[in-house]
């Protein structure tokens, strides 16, 4: 059996074991083998982290003009370009996502070090136009302190860019916990940022489970907001937590998005945007597009070229140039996916492709696009969050009922609308309880787009030019701008 790579964390600048020599292993979903070993942070590592990221906060970085800062965020956006096949490749071992899609991610999201660069020297401040004589006053953005980024495995370096981009341009800190599945990639990261000479204490990255790692680190006095991105559950954990220390939090979680395709729709361009919502990924991603719904008219013509379209997807090794979908990323995936098709089949879900582990399934955790025919979209494939590539499928017959189809649901992350009619896509749109409404097109991101859900699907936007004020709070500074003593000391003014 070849050695297990080894990593170490980034407390401080430093590469560090954890104190109590604890580690884990790592999996790849692609043959179900260790290949990584990592530390399992302790209550006490976590201290070590947020303590030097609490001195890194007292010392120069906040202090430094937003430009300086910002070529810091430059260097690390240059560093992802030029490293972007090293960070695809250990990503793809780590999570089974596809190597095409890892490594053009890692290209990608160099942009939102570059885009939050661009904003660092453009946050401004305002005279408040006061009912005082005598009194000038004024607001500044400051920085909060030091900064939780809690990552799931999916989609790390976008998830991460989100967080730390804004939060590093504004003048925080920051210690990234990274998921105990998929832990790799961070630590490549940070090295990366090391490269970059930023000051030590800065950015810190620390591996563990939810219990000690991410409860210390989610209750410690220090720490001034938590960005969390994972499923509501650990959500629930998360503003508990925060009780304990009073953090700010944002929440990025979970969806079960709707999609609706009317009978105007252009068929392949939809049957594109539907495969990439939900089988892209291997439909591990918060905004799958995993509720389908098809206007009367056209339910058998589209059901059946969707299902061909399907089928032919090719399913392979993650680091193979030709795989269109890989392994699902871990083996409880594998199961909650089987046991939901299950409940779904015996309640009258009619399976039109895929449904059972894929032959490949005895060495990885292979799972094949899956559509599932639901008379109602309260079966349990239709309603719950799979993470997987499984379709529901339902039928509707005009606007006002699928409108109201697609907004009963708990989350709100993501939507889409195919139709040739753009008032009606507009309409649609408006009407839709989710964060992101996508219409005639699917899974796009952009540094200058919002992203985030309302519902279940949590609070507070990352990306977007607004999302940068939320790694900031406003001050009130008060001048007092005459030569006479003033007033009153026993009245408040
Ligand atoms: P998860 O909630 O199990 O874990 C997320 C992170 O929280 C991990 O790092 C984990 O170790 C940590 N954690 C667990 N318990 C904790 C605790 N008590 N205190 C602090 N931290 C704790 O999620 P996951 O399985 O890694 O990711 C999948 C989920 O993430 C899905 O629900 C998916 O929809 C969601 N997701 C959302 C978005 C989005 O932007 N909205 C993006 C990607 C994934």
């Amino acid at each position: 059996m070849p050695e297990l790579k080894k990593y170490q964390m980034f407390i401080d600048g430093q590469w560090v074991d954890s104190d109590t020599k604890k580690t884990f292993e790592t999996l790849n979903p692609e043959n179900n083998k260790p290949w990584a070993i990592v530390p399992e942070a302790s209550a006490n590592d976590v201290d070590r982290a947020v303590k030097a990221a609490q001195k890194a906060f007292e010392g120069e970085w906040p202090k430094m003009l937003a430009r300086d800062r910002a070529k810091y965020l430059r260097a690390i956006g240059n560093k992802l370009r030029e490293n972007s096949e090293l960070l695809g490749k250990i990503e793809t071992i780590d999570t089974g996502k596809l190597y095409r899609e890892t490594y053009q991610q890692a290209k990608y999201i160099a942009e939102y070090y570059d885009y939050y660069a661009g904003l660092a020297d453009k946050v401004e401040g305002t005279v408040l136009p006061i009912d005082k004589p005598n009194i000038q006053a004024i607001t500044t953005r400051i920085p909060i302190g030091v900064i939780a980024a809690i990552i799931p495995w999916n989609s790390q370096m976008f998830l991460t860019a989100t967080k730390v981009a804004p939060a590093l341009a504004m003048g925080n800190t920051v210690v990234i916990k990274c998921s105990e599945l998929a832990p790799a990639t961070m630590f490549e990261f940070a090295k990366l940022v090391e490269e970059t000479g930023i000051p030590k204490g800065v950015v810190n990255v620390v591996s563990g489970f939810g219990d000690p790692c991410g409860k210390a680190l989610t209750t410690h006095n220090l720490v001034e907001k938590v960005a969390f991105t994972g499923g509501p559950e650990t959500a629930r954990h998360i503003i508990r937590n925060s009780a304990e220390n009073l953090s700010e939090v944002s929440l990025e979680l979970g969806g079960k998005s709707p999609v609706a395709v009317f009978d105007d729709a252009k068929q392949e361009n939809a049957i594109n945007g539907i495969t990439a919502g939900i089988f892209g990924a291997s439909g591990q991603s918060c905004i799958a597009g995993s509720r389908l719904y098809l206007q009367k008219g056209i339910y058998n013509e589209f059901l059946d070229k969707l299902a061909s379209r399907a089928e032919k997807i090719k399913i392979g090794a993650p680091m193979d140039s030709d795989t269109e979908m890989g392994p699902l990323s871990n083996f409880k995936q594998l199961e909650v996916i089987e046991k939901n098709i299950k409940l779904t089949v015996e309640q009258g879900g009619k399976i039109k492709c895929g449904g059972k582990r894929h032959p490949f399934s005895n060495e990885g955790y292979y799972f094949p696009p899956t559509i599932i025919e639901c008379e109602n979209h309260n079966l349990p494939a239709a309603e719950n969050e799979l993470f997987g590539p499984v379709l529901s499928v339902m039928k509707f017959d005009t606007e006002k009922e699928v409108i109201e189809l697609m907004n009963d649901n708990q989350y709100g992350l993501s939507s889409g609308v195919y139709t040739s009619d753009l008032a009606r896509g507009m309409r649609v749109s408006n009407a839709i309880r989710a964060g992101i409404t996508f219409v005639n097109t699917y899974r796009l991101i952009s540094p200058s787009a919002p992203f985030g859900g309302i519902k279940d699907s949590g609070y507070g936007k990352e990306a977007g030019i607004d999302s940068i004020k939320d790694y900031t709070r406003v001050k009130t500074t008060w001048f007092y701008t005459s030569d006479e003593p003033s007033l009153d000391p026993f009245s408040i003014r």
